[in-house]
């Protein structure tokens, strides 16, 4: 038998509500402008554009509580509010009618975004990739399974920061569903168990700042509460 040259690393998890088993995360996908208010916030038109993803690493996953890190290389820190999907099943080329069968639960979670990172990749057409996938860039809450709160279709999703309403919507301004989300992405790659989807995010976007509260709900699914921390000292 083989060994590692190097201890291996640990499985990035989620915890799962009111058990002590824990959901194992293999990748994370990420929709991007899926509410339209959100599209039109970001400058783009909502009406004529398919669903787009992107990644973070599965390590940037982190329990969306006590005091998440404020990363370094930005002084614009976005937070984005999404119901967060956690895949049970797995496949290529998922037929719409057959998607939902594939959740095994449901989340919320933060889609933490180096906006002026953003700006300056797309400015210069480079990819996304460390102004959206960095440490601890996807805190995200307990997980609920299907089984115990079916598939959520038109709860109000919401953060807000300080005590104050930032983001606001429903489900049901999705542009693409969650069914429609899980097909699409199945066109370009293989789905697998502990894959698990950020689906987009409402209008209201906006910046966190050092020592904010910041406290996210998705009704009826899940909820989190989190303090970010001091600003990262620059190398
Ligand atoms: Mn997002």
């Amino acid at each position: 038998m083989s060994e590692f040259v190097i201890t291996p690393p640990a499985t990035p998890s989620v915890a799962v509500a009111g058990s002590n088993a824990r959901f194992p995360v293999r990748r994370v996908f990420c929709v991007g402008r899926n509410y339209a208010a959100h599209a039109r916030e970001m400058g783009k038109d909502p009406d004529r554009e398919p669903p787009f993803f992107f990644m973070k690493p599965a390590d940037a996953v982190v329990a969306a509580e006590g005091v998440i890190p404020y990363p370094p290389a930005t002084n614009e820190l976005h937070h984005e509010v999404e119901m967060v999907v956690a895949l049970g099943g797995g496949g290529a080329g998922v037929a719409v009618e057959d998607a939902l069968a594939l959740v095994w639960g449901y989340g919320v979670g933060v889609d933490l975004t180096r906006r002026d990172m953003q700006a300056v990749a797309k400015e210069m057409s480079r990819p996304w990739d460390l102004a959206k996938g960095f440490d601890a860039s996807a805190p995200c809450s307990a997980l609920r399974p299907v089984g115990e709160i079916g598939h959520p279709a038109d709860a109000r999703i919401s953060l807000e920061v300080n005590g104050v309403v930032k983001q606001s919507g429903t489900l049901k301004e999705m542009i693409w569903s969650v069914a429609e989300v899980i097909s699409h992405l199945s066109r370009f790659v293989t789905l697998a168990p502990g894959d698990l989807i950020f689906s987009g995010t409402p209008a209201g976007v906006g910046s966190l700042q050092p020592g904010d509260r910041v406290r996210g709900v998705v009704d009826g699914v899940a909820e989190f509460d989190f303090e970010v921390g001091a600003a990262a000292q620059e190398a």
